[in-house]
């Protein structure tokens, strides 16, 4: 394996601090109630309600609806949202919100209704071409020029985190480059979270959203130390994906704990209210925690993963050529886990036996190994497919693959290594078959 030690900061000039931003949370059954007043409090009059088709037919939508009529809220309903969304979604809620002169936003769907919100809430707020501020170098990656109108963020899926993150993924589909909006002022103002929600789901999406969860918390518990980067001048400027430090190490702890515990239970039965709710909580704690530390390669690879797809089509998922963000994440998991054992072994060898596995007979006290033969375990248990190849990929496919992940250079930089074509063309080859 190719992949290399991190290069060595001059003395003097690595970072000492790390800073921990988070959004207002409220967790719980029966939460979405709550929508109306907290609206209220943050001085909200006329609201965008952000959402997609399939969720405006579920009663969760009319909850929050009724909510904020209660509280005397008028409302713009949007509800053209995509799965997986392009710049022409973005560009599309952009301008509804700004005809519509709404005074703050609120948010209910996956991470892709939350995603859209916050990109009509920046572009209406600050109208500018859509490379503005879109992360370098497929962007101009400009900073945003001040705070945005409040956003409620209410995640109907067990996933994405975006409900606590300032990141705003798209698929710029006139480039073929899966990219994103990153700052923490694109983070929503509250997040709303009714694991109630997640009753609707069908098993296969809370199985990948669920490895998505346990691959932010993961990805950000191995990253590199945030005492390994050059320290951020001025220090204002420190990026959201600083590394893994003591309080992402916190959310990621447990939200490894749970995930290794509950995973396969609430894939298994959407009955299970009590294994469905704890992957919900490991989401928020996951995703609090990734939006302080940062994921790395399987994220970096997932977009080319996912952005390459010919034909395979998911069960539970509509009927397209997709692969879901995560399923195609933890399609490169074991992969990296393995590779990069060696550079924070203590880390993976943690991380497995958090997620339940068996590690007093191992042969060999390695922790990038012992951590990716339990992610296999897990990607069994429910139903992924089987590596790269099972969603339709082979060694032709390599080089495109390593093409489509160099670009994620802001994840790249946060691996405890260095990443180059190298290295990303190895990790993709040992990424196709698993079992
Ligand atoms: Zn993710």
């Amino acid at each position: 394996m190719s992949c290399r030690h991190l290069a060595a900061i001059a003395s003097g000039l690595g970072e000492t601090a790390f800073t921990v931003d988070a959004s207002r949370v409220t967790f719980g059954r029966g939460a979405l109630a709550e929508v109306g007043d907290r609206a209220r409090a943050l001085g909200m009059r006329r609201v965008a309600l952000i959402t997609d088709r399939r969720v405006r037919a579920l009663p969760w939508f009319a909850e929050v609806a009724h909510a904020l009529a209660a509280a005397a809220i008028d409302v713009a309903i949007f509800d053209e949202v995509a799965i997986e969304p392009t710049e022409l979604a973005f560009d599309a809620a952009a301008r509804f919100a700004r005809e519509a002169r709404v005074d703050g936003y609120v948010s209910l769907g996956g991470g892709s209704v939350i995603d859209t919100c916050k990109a009509a809430n920046l572009f209406a707020t600050y109208p500018a071409a859509l490379r503005t501020y879109v992360n370098a170098p497929v962007g101009d990656g400009l900073p945003i020029p001040g705070p945005l109108a409040p956003h409620l963020a209410c995640p109907t899926t067990s996933g994405t985190g975006s409900e606590v993150t300032g990141i705003a993924i798209f698929d710029w589909t006139t480039l073929h480059a899966k990219t994103g909006i990153a700052s923490p002022r694109l983070r929503p103002t509250e997040a709303i979270v009714d694991p109630r929600t997640t009753s609707t789901l069908p098993g296969e999406v809370v199985a990948a959203s669920g490895l998505d969860v346990l691959c932010h918390a993961l990805e950000s518990f191995t990253a590199r130390a945030y005492t390994t980067r050059a320290a951020a001048t001025p220090p204002t400027s420190r990026p959201a994906s600083q590394g893994a430090n003591p309080w992402s190490d916190l959310g990621c702890r447990e939200a490894m704990r749970l995930a290794g515990s509950y995973l396969v239970r609430a894939v298994r039965d959407a009955t299970d209210a009590e294994a469905r709710e704890q992957i919900m909580w490991a989401a928020t704690l996951a995703g609090i925690a990734f939006g302080n530390a940062g994921v790395h390669a399987p994220h970096a690879m997932a977009y080319a993963i996912a952005g390459r797809v010919r034909d395979y089509r998911p069960t539970g998922y509509p009927d397209a050529p997709l692969v879901p963000h995560g399923m195609a994440v933890a399609l490169g998991a074991p992969a990296v886990f393995r590779a990069f054992g060696r550079f924070r072994d203590d880390r993976h060898l943690e991380a497995a036996t958090l997620l339940g596995a068996d590690t007093r007979g191992a042969a060999v006290a390695d922790g990038g190994e012992l951590l990716a033969t339990r992610v296999v375990e897990l990607m069994r248990a429910v139903a992924m497919p089987n590596g790269l190849a099972g969603v339709g990929y082979g060694a032709p496919d390599l080089d495109a693959l390593v093409d489509g992940t160099l670009p994620q250079r802001r994840l790249l930089a946060n691996a405890p290594c260095e990443v180059d074509a190298a290295c990303a063309r190895a990790l993709f080859a040992s990424a196709m078959v698993y079992w």
